[in-house]
């Protein structure tokens, strides 16, 4: 498949063999172990990463714990301004920095950029914050003369484990609050996606971050992230990911009893009333389940829409999801791009054949295209009618562009099967009943719930999962408790 050449920045990183950041040093893996870096589109390798393993996550860990303590006491607005040189520099390498998004992540260009914009002001945010954090005085009832106050200190070194769906801001989301705090962190984020990050290794670097303050170790997850998440020297692990490997890090932090904060996979459900204005409610639909690709977390993909306007809302649908144009995300006219990898477009393309012999009917999609785009790991944006919310279409979590449209009698129905999920991380309500939108806000069990928009996101606005969505919520000063602990000081000056 032919596409626009990347700009000569990004060629000359890729031309450059990738190595791991440890201790301020890039280095291979210790046994010098590859694995291939993909382009999704096209199915070829655009460079390697180390293959990195006990020994090499071992050294990460010391090299974070010997950079805590001096890393602690930089000044807080110290801290701040290398925070804002970071945010500076993803803005100067922006076009870079969306290409090679694109190139290991498949989003077309016009998505990468938009990533790279989050990047950007959320580093920025959190660098506000390094001077903002502060205690509190406790009006405590001891007998006699007692000042008690409380600060808050930065946990140590935390490891930030991270998915491939969003390389660029997932390193930062899990970095930029917790040095802002005070910590020192060792990444590893997910192997169908480490380019990125090794990129932004250099920009923490070229932002003059001291020497094993942030360090990025690549590999697999078993290999990698589980001897990470089993280190007694790590206080804390923040993870974004499955739900399956979060629960195996919540056993694997047993160990030390690390702190763990996760946010885990969804099955956001997307309500739709037949009073909404319906062209922004499909507009939004459709962005809510195909945007990423469909492999976000909070993907509307279990579409719910009531009885009366279901066949021709999802027959609409079906036509918008049957004229997007896939192809490589460099491609100016492409909509859509691949998924990350030959596995997950194989468990989508699983999927889908789960859902016909469930007896749903694929309105739109349902299969990998041919042609020039069959080298890379496309699937065609599928609609699934006839869907009811007890088929495992419905109740497992694809992370593909499959929506299942089911229909629903009255609010109390929606809400009833809504609800019905083991995931509770968003949900989307439209509507012009300003009764019922608040009605349904109250009863969603979920950690976000938008009316009359999805995937509205702002760096401000708490972010996590209800029930097995996740633990903690990232975000906003809420994403401030999750790297810092209180201590209370309690003098007697009598
Ligand atoms: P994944 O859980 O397979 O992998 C995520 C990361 O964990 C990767 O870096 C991987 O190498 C690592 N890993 C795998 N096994 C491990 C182990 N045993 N120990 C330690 N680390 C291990 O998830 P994925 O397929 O890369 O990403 C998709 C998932 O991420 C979906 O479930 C999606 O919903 C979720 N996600 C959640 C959010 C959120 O904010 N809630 C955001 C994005 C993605």
């Amino acid at each position: 498949m032919t596409h626009p050449a990347p700009l000569p920045a990004v060629q000359e990183f890729l031309a450059r063999p990738s190595k791991m950041l440890i201790a301020g040093q890039w280095r291979d893996a210790a046994d010098g172990d590859r694995l291939d870096a993909i382009d999704p589109a096209t199915g070829k390798a655009i460079g390697s990463i180390p293959a990195g393993r006990a020994a090499d996550a071992d050294e990460a860990v010391a090299a974070a714990r010997r950079a805590f303590p001096a890393w602690k006491k930089v000044a807080p607005y110290d801290r701040g301004r290398m925070l804002q040189r970071v945010a500076s520099l993803i803005e100067k390498h922006g076009e870079e920095l969306a290409q090679l998004i694109t190139l290991e992540n498949g989003k077309p260009l016009w998505e990468a950029k938009k990533e790279v914009g989050t990047a950007m002001s959320w580093t920025d945010y959190y660098a506000g914050w390094t001077t903002k954090l502060t205690g509190e005085t406790i009006p405590a009832s001891l007998p006699g003369q007692f000042l008690n106050y409380t600060t808050r200190e930065p946990l140590g070194v935390v490891v930030g484990i991270t998915p491939p769906n969003y390389p660029l801001t997932m390193p930062l989301y899990k970095a930029a609050p917790a040095l802002a705090t005070g910590n020192t962190i060792v990444l590893k984020p997910s192997e169908d996606a480490s380019l990125v990050a090794l990129r932004l290794g250099e920009i923490f670097l070229e932002a003059g971050l001291p020497e094993g303050v942030v360090n990025i170790v690549t590999g697999l997850g078993e290999a990698t992230g589980a001897v990470l998440a089993n280190h007694d020297d790590v206080d804390k692990i923040t993870f974004t990911g499955s739900t399956e490997v979060g629960r195996a890090l919540v056993r694997a932090s047993a160990g030390n009893l690390k702190k763990v904060s996760l946010e885990l996979g969804g099955k956001s459900p997307n309500i739709v009333f037949a009073d909404a204005d319906l062209e922004a409610a499909l507009k939004g639909v459709f962005m809510g389940i195909f945007f990423c690709q469909g492999e976000i977390c909070s993907a509307g993909s279990r579409l719910f829409v009531e009885e009366k306007i279901y066949d021709e809302f999802v027959a609409q649908l079906a036509a918008m999801a049957r004229a997007v144009k896939l192809g490589h995300g460099l491609d100016a006219a492409t909509k859509m791009g691949p998924l990350v990898s030959r596995a997950q477009q194989q468990r989508v393309l699983d999927y889908v054949r789960i859902g016909e012999e469930e007896k749903a009917k694929a309105l739109a999609g349902g299969k990998a295209p041919d042609g020039e785009l069959a080298a890379g790991f496309f699937v065609e944006p599928t609609i699934f009618a006839g869907a009811n919310n007890t088929m495992r279409i419905a109740r497992e979590e694809i992370f593909g562009p499959v929506v299942c449209a089911i229909p629903f009698r009255d609010l109390p129905d929606a809400i009833a099967k809504g609800n019905d999920s083991p995931y509770g991380l968003a949900a989307g309500v439209w509507t012009r009943d300003i009764r019922k939108a608040h009605q349904a806000a109250a009863a969603l069990e979920a950690g976000t719930v938008w009316v009359n928009c999805y995937n509205a996101f702002d760096n401000a606005s708490p972010w996590g999962g209800f029930k097995q969505s996740g633990w903690g919520r990232e975000k906003g000063p809420h994403g401030l408790d999750l790297f810092t602990q209180i201590k209370s000081v309690v003098i007697n000056y009598g």
